[in-house]
């Protein structure tokens, strides 16, 4: 159910409606809007009536909401979430690019690659320090000492940090350096780990599960939401169909459908999408042309000696070239690209 207030209804009755909600077992959640104070409610809501609400003071509007996800859903909040990062933003106008090798491996390596990208003035790097692995034998990440140098390569460059909390038990750590916490594919149904980082403060990054569906990618996001934190950006990264001429299958349709049903900030992993670095491009370009807020792109300095998905991850050289392509595309979208004004050696 969505309470719609004035946006100028005075302070008392807001909590007013909030207590009757807390009165009913039932949560509410505030949603900033520019033309309505929209009060959602989430919770056993079979409890509560729209006469009701419609009674009390300063309350326009009261709806009942059909779909299943609630707080991440259009209609509880029509307008587009814009996620704020002081010199960026991810899900407005700016097109976000994420962009790093898929583990970090030495202080030596994550300071060459940050160093380069930063160059080119990206402003968010991603690293993976705990790796989920398809195999107990695959590099499993540096752990600490990957959070230890990613926190160090922040401090060097200023850039953002984009790093997956693979458990409950390692995510205070990685809340710590992490600007956005990167839920991966595996995970994106570890409801657990989702309750827990709705209660933390840091924007999450939540990749789509291998075999998810819109709805299921949705209702996960529901729960970090239900929690308390609305900062959820989502990510198609490929699922599994039947065909194997690339690693996964780049749902590309998910973008726009995303785009109607759910205010969260849609972006695009193209390297997991297809697993092959000269793929990667031409992916990364559609994905822009329909309209995703980001790419999440894997570079590599030495793919061939990545001790993970090197095979996918694009060298320096490569990703500029990537960089020149996108621009093309973003401005025929009118997205602006949000790494500093542009350094690509053109
Ligand atoms: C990654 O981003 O390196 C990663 C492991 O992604 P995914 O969870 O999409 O496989
Ligand atoms: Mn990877």
């Amino acid at each position: 159910m969505l309470i719609l207030m004035g946006l100028n209804a005075p302070r008392k009755d807001v909590e007013k409606v909030k207590e009757k909600i807390v009165s009913k077992q039932c949560t509410p959640h505030e949603i900033p809007g520019s033309l309505k104070l929209a009060i959602g409610i989430t919770g056993p809501s079979g409890n509560l009536t729209i006469e009701e609400f419609l009674g009390m003071d300063s309350v326009d509007e009261v709806i009942r909401i059909s779909k299943p996800y609630k707080l991440v859903g259009r209609e509880m909040k029509p307008e587009d979430t814009v996620i704020d990062f002081g010199n960026a933003s991810i899900g407005g106008d700016e097109l976000t690019i994420i962009a790093g090798p898929c583990s970090v491996e030495s202080k030596d390596q994550i300071f060459e690659i940050a160093g380069a990208l930063n160059e080119l003035g990206i402003k968010f790097l991603r690293a993976g320090a705990y790796k989920p692995r398809s195999s107990p034998y695959s590099f499993q990440g540096l752990k600490e000492k990957g959070v230890e140098y990613l926190a160090e390569v922040k401090k060097e460059f200023g850039m953002k940090i984009v790093t997956e909390a693979k458990d409950t038990q390692t995510l205070p750590l990685i809340a710590e350096v992490a600007d956005i916490v990167q839920i991966g594919a595996r995970n994106m149904q570890n409801f657990s780990l989702l309750e827990e980082v709705g209660k933390i403060k840091n924007p999450i990054l939540l990749k789509r599960g291998l075999a998810a569906k819109m709805e299921d990618l949705l209702m996960s996001a529901e729960y970090i939401l239900s929690q308390g934190n609305y900062n959820v950006i989502l990510c198609e990264r490929g699922i599994r169909t039947f065909e194997t001429h690339t690693r996964n299958t780049l749902d590309l349709n998910i973008v726009p459908v995303i785009k109607k049903h759910s205010h969260l900030p849609i972006i695009v992993d193209p390297s997991h999408g297809v697993g092959i670095w000269d793929k990667v491009t031409p992916m990364a370009m559609a994905a822009v042309a329909c309209g995703a807020h980001g790419l999440m792109i894997e570079v590599h300095s030495h793919p061939e000696k990545a001790l993970s998905d090197g095979y996918q991850s694009l060298t320096i050289k490569n990703f500029k070239s990537l960089l020149e392509n996108i621009e093309k595309i973003a401005s025929v979208v009118n997205k602006r690209m949000n790494y500093a004004e542009l350094h690509v050696d053109k």
